[in-house]
């Protein structure tokens, strides 16, 4: 054997400030129900035990200022704006002290969600892959290395839909801090340069239509904007 049958997938990428090379996406991790005011909206529980995840594939990443489609299979299509950190060493069952040197860079994101297909696979006990790994939906500013970005906390964390303020907390509020969740994902993972974290959504989450623009931003980090098209 030799060669490929077809050209190679894509390979996705998120820019770095100060630097001219990019960060190549591998796996794209999402935590789930992260900040109590959001799992409340969302009628569920807290877990403060441990974070559970679930997993976009990288081709749905999308940079930031982008048009992307209304998705095809929902009629409940939502934003919800996270803090990003991206691994910039390889790291297996580290502590939480040991983390933050794993943690390259940091960013805002939005976790776009098929809200009604997500709904209807909890529902009935099923994974939520079609409301949550579908295409164009992880959106990346451009990434801020974390020795600049100082400490986790007091940054708020904010989303607008044209204009309007929809979601606002601080990092704080995060349940399992950045720290926390690169310690327990790597009891699961051997977690390796092009892991991306998204870190979970605050309360205030709600859907988006045709036309619509998104804003959001999180203190220290650059902002993100994503603009909705014609369904597709
Ligand atoms: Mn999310």
């Amino acid at each position: 054997m030799s060669g490929l049958l077809f050209e190679a997938p894509k390979t996705y990428s998120i820019p770095v400030n100060g630097e001219d090379a990019a960060y190549p996406v591998n796996r794209i991790f999402c935590v789930g129900r992260n900040y109590a005011a959001h799992a409340a909206e969302m009628g569920v529980e807290v877990d403060r035990e441990a974070p559970f995840y679930f997993t976009k594939h990288p081709s749905a990443t999308v940079p930031t200022g982008a048009t992307v489609p209304y998705p095809t299979g929902t009629e409940n299509y939502h934003y919800e704006m996270e803090l990003v950190m991206v691994i910039g060493k390889p790291v297996f069952r580290c502590s939480v002290a040991d983390a933050p040197a794993a943690i390259y860079a940091f960013g805002s994101g939005l976790d776009m969600t098929r809200r009604d297909l997500q709904l209807a696979a909890r529902a009935k006990q099923r994974p939520w892959d079609l409301g949550k790994d579908f295409e164009k939906s992880a959106v990346f500013s451009a990434l801020t290395k974390s020795a600049e970005l100082g400490e986790l906390g007091e940054q708020r964390i904010h989303l607008e839909v044209n204009g309007d303020v929809k979601q606002d907390a601080h990092l704080k509020d995060l349940i399992h801090n950045c720290y926390e969740v690169v310690a327990d994902l790597s009891k699961y993972y051997h977690l390796a340069p092009g892991d991306v974290i998204m870190t979970g959504t605050p309360a205030g989450v709600g859907a988006v239509l045709p036309g619509d623009k998104i804003t959001g931003g999180i203190d220290g980090l650059d902002p993100i904007d994503l603009t909705i098209g014609d369904k597709e």
